[in-house]
C-alpha cells in the first residue's frame, strides 16, 4: 500500500512495497516519483491525487527498506518535529515516540533499531535551539531559488540529482506555482537527455574550473566568459536572465570607464568565493546541495542582498 511520510524538511515521501520515493515531476495526468536512493534509477507513476499507482516501479538497484526502518524514521521525524514545536522535555518526547511505535508495531524490537537517546539528544536539542531556524517559508524559498541559480555553477553531472534533492527539500509548499516552476526547470534545463536546453548551453562550471586567477586580467576573461556562456535564449529562466542584466550593467560601466575598480572588486570576490566553494565540495565539506545553494548565493550580489 502507498504510505506518505514527511522528510526532515517537510517534503513528501512516498513509501511503497519496501521502497521510498520522492516526487520528481507533476504531469497533466500523472505524477512521477523516483527512488529516494539517488543512486537508484527506479521510478513510479501515480495519479495526480497520489492515490493510485499508474505504473509500478521499475527494478531497484538499491536495497529494500525494512518496515522497522521506516517506522523508526517516522518516529525520529516526529521526535524532531516535536522538539522544535513543543516544550516537552527531549527525554519525554523520545520515550513517548518509542512507546507509540511499539504500540503500533507489535513485536518490533525498537531497542535494536532505534538510535539511542544519547546519540539523538544533541540533534533534538539543536532542533529546539532558537538558533536553529525552523526554516521559515521564506528561507526555504530562498534556498530553492538560489539552488536554481547555482545549477549553472556546479559540475554538470551533478545537475540533475542535485535539482531533484533541492526540489525535494526546498520547494515552498504554500505556492501552487512552485511545482509548475519545478516541472519547467526539469523539462527545460535539468532532465538528462531530454531537457530542451542541455546543461552544455548554460552551465559555466568549466569556465570557473579552468580559470584560476593568476593575474588581474582573469577578471576580464571571467566576465567575457560568463557573458559568452550564459544563455541568450529568450525563454531562459528568469533568474539567470536577471543575473545577466545585472552583469550587463557592469559591462556598460566598464565601457564608459566608470566604476571599473568596483566591478573588478566584485568579480574578484565572486570568483574567489566560487573557487573556494568548489574546493570545499571536493574536500567533502559541502554536499552537492549545499554547494549549489552557496554558489547561487555567491553570484547573486544584488537581488536580495543578505550580509552575514
Ligand atoms: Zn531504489
Amino acid at each position: 500500500m502507498l504510505r506518505f511520510t514527511l522528510s526532515e524538511r517537510g517534503g513528501n515521501v512516498c513509501n511503497y512495497d519496501g521502497y521510498q520515493y520522492t516526487k520528481k515531476r507533476i504531469n497533466k495526468l500523472s505524477e512521477e516519483w523516483r527512488c529516494r536512493d539517488r543512486k537508484c534509477l527506479s521510478t513510479l507513476s501515480l495519479c495526480t491525487s497520489g492515490t493510485t499507482i499508474l505504473r509500478e516501479p521499475s527494478v531497484h538497484t538499491c536495497t529494500r527498506i525494512a518496515d522497522a526502518t521506516i517506522a523508526m524514521e517516522e518516529a525520529v521525524g516526529r521526535m524532531k518535529q516535536r522538539a522544535r514545536e513543543e516544550t516537552t522535555s527531549v527525554t519525554k518526547i523520545y520515550s513517548e515516540e518509542v512507546v507509540k511505535t511499539r504500540d503500533e508495531n507489535p513485536g518490533m524490537s525498537t531497542g535494536l533499531i532505534f538510535p539511542s537517546l544519547d546519540s539523538l539528544d544533541a540533534t533534538l536539542y539543536r532542533m529546539r535551539s532558537k538558533h536553529y531556524p525552523t526554516l521559515s517559508t521564506r528561507l526555504i524559498a530562498d534556498h530553492w531559488l538560489l539552488g536554481a541559480i547555482g545549477l549553472a555553477l556546479i559540475p554538470p553531472p551533478l545537475v540533475e540529482t542535485t535539482w531533484v534533492s533541492l526540489m525535494d527539500e526546498y520547494t515552498p509548499n504554500d505556492h501552487e506555482t512552485a511545482s509548475e516552476f519545478n516541472d519547467y526547470m526539469v523539462s527545460t534545463y535539468v532532465e538528462n537527455g531530454s531537457a530542451r536546453f542541455g546543461s552544455d548551453m548554460w552551465n559555466v562550471y568549466e569556465a570557473i574550473a579552468n580559470r584560476r586567477p593568476r593575474t588581474n586580467n582573469h577578471v576580464e576573461g571571467y566576465n567575457r566568459r560568463m557573458k559568452a556562456e550564459f544563455p541568450t535564449h529568450p525563454h531562459i529562466y528568469q533568474f539567470i536572465d536577471t543575473l545577466r542584466k545585472h552583469e550587463y550593467k557592469h559591462h556598460l560601466a566598464e565601457e564608459s570607464q566608470v566604476q571599473v575598480r568596483r566591478r573588478k572588486n566584485i568579480y574578484d570576490q565572486i570568483y574567489i568565493k566560487l573557487v573556494m566553494l568548489h574546493e570545499e565540495h571536493k574536500n567533502k565539506q559541502l554536499s552537492d546541495v549545499q554547494l549549489t545553494i552557496k554558489c547561487g548565493r555567491a553570484v547573486k550580489t544584488r537581488l536580495f542582498k543578505t550580509r552575514k
